[in-house]
């Protein structure tokens, strides 16, 4: 139960921009733990999308370290970080960024079919996720006719196919109506309650935060609290 699953160590990433240097991380240290339903949560600028981007791979830290599952990402080829976002990682955004000329299932497929699975094998995996998101009756409709809820779900389905050790999500909900929202919230926290998915979420939604394990607060590129809810 206590195995570290991601661990960072004096993260800084600034940006430069003509003559201006903006530090958007300072000095970022955290452990969070397999099985950790984790929300950051922060104003706006206060760094969170850097943050869940470095700790998602999807971006490199100007200093520090960072270790998933025990390896060290950051000294890696750029080759070993794809592989590591393509079979560890997953990843849920504001937009769903779904295909249009695909529908539900293959746009969860493609990400399994990238692995090399045969047909049969990702068909399966596939339906599989997007009947526990709750879509069993919409694998065949393309994103256009599906509702954003609906379309947030199967991006869901996407990021969770392939099983990866950390689902990463930067305010899934922003576009969504409350019901769709709560939603959301809901599997995440299925998922996380039910095979221990370890999820890593920023939102600025207080009441979404307190669905989570623990809520770090950002501020100014630093951990302002960290706080372990209930109990
Ligand atoms: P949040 O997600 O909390 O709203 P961000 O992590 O997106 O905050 O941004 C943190 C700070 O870094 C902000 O001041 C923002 O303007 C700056 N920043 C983010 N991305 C870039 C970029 N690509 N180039 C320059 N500055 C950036
Ligand atoms: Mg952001």
């Amino acid at each position: 139960m206590e195995r570290t699953m991601i661990r960072t160590q004096h993260l800084e990433r600034f940006y430069v921009t003509g003559a201006v240097k903006t530090y958007a991380l300072r000095d970022i240290s955290i452990e969070i733990k397999e099985g950790e339903f984790v929300a950051i949560m922060g104003k706006s600028g206060s760094g969170k999308s850097t943050l869940l981007h470095q700790l998602g791979l999807l971006d490199k830290p100007t200093k520090g370290s960072i270790t998933i599952d025990g390896h060290d990402v950051i000294n890696i080829s750029e080759k070993e970080r794809t592989w590591f976002r393509l079979h560890e990682l997953g990843y849920v955004f504001q937009s769903y960024n779904l295909i249009p000329e695909l529908t539900a299932i293959e746009n969860v497929y493609i990400t399994a079919m990238a692995r090399n699975l045969n047909r049969e094998e990702y068909e399966k995996m596939a339906e599989e996720i997007l009947a526990a998101v709750g879509l069993e009756d919409r694998m065949y409709h393309y994103p256009s006719e599906l509702s954003g809820g609906q379309q947030q779900r199967v991006s869901i389905a996407r990021a969770l196919v392939n099983k990866p050790k950390i689902l990463f999500a930067d305010e899934p909900t922003a576009n969504l109506d409350s019901a769709s929202s709560e939603d959301v919230i809901n599997l995440f926290k299925k998922f996380n309650e039910e095979i221990r998915q370890t999820i890593v979420m920023v939102t600025h939604e207080k009441d979404e935060g307190e669905k989570a394990d623990r809520i770090i607060w950002v501020k100014d590129g630093l951990v302002d609290r960290d706080k372990m809810q209930g109990l």
